[in-house]
């Protein structure tokens, strides 16, 4: 099982390339900008790229999806329906960033809590985190103890919730609630910076570790 991450964009967002080993088939998550990048990445990789999945609606999450989902005619998919006020917001968020004017995103299908998304013989697992934004999703592959979290959770801190319509509290219980459960050895990508496990960040993590009592 394959997955490759490809920074793009000034922020360094890691773009997620995942794939199935069996079929080739894969998915692009949050290809925030860079395309001639992610482009050169599916060449090398010499996988098939079926959709395109979106956590959570902020530009360098999203910048490059409609010029990807152009150039490999293929779908764009969530997030939680929460987020449509960013995605709306596109142009007035590149603007503000100093980004490439982006134009306003209607993705081809919102994502739920619970629904399961399959590429070739890989499932990721789709759970509602809201806290940085209302619409965040988590991708979870439980078979690879893999997950694709966006910008809820970070090695050694969690996401922003100063944006309109973030919520610190929500955000930790996102994280404590519907995260941690899925087992300490699932090791997790995050929007930005270097890869850990929710184990480590339950012992770490200033903002979500698990309490000390005595
Ligand atoms: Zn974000
Ligand atoms: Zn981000």
């Amino acid at each position: 099982m394959g997955n490759r991450v490809i920074p793009v964009t000034p922020f360094d967002q890691n773009c997620s390339l995942v794939w199935c080993d069996a079929t080739k088939k894969a998915v692009v998550i949050d290809p925030g900008g860079d395309v001639a990048i992610i482009m050169a990445a599916i060449a090398q990789t010499g996988v098939t790229v079926e959709k395109i999945i979106l956590t959570h609606g902020h530009l360098d999450h999203v910048g490059g999806s409609a010029a990807l989902a152009a150039e490999l005619n293929i779908p764009v998919w969530g997030p939680h329906p929460a987020d449509q006020y960013w995605l709306d917001g596109l142009p007035r968020q590149s603007q503000m960033f100093g980004f490439p004017f982006t134009p306003a995103l209607q993705p081809n299908q919102w994502l739920q809590e619970g629904e399961v998304i399959a590429c070739g013989e890989r499932q990721f697992e789709v759970i509602h985190c809201p806290g940085h934004t209302p619409g965040h999703v988590v991708l979870f592959d439980r078979e690879a103890k893999q997950a694709w979290v966006g910008d809820v959770l970070f090695a050694g801190s969690v996401g922003r919730s100063d944006f309109p319509g973030g919520d610190h509290d929500t955000l930790v219980a996102s994280i404590r609630d519907k995260l941690f459960p899925l087992g300490d050895d699932v090791s997790f990508i995050p929007g930005h910076g270097p890869d850990s496990t929710f184990g480590e960040e339950r012992r770490s993590n200033p903002f979500v570790a698990d309490r000390r009592f005595g």
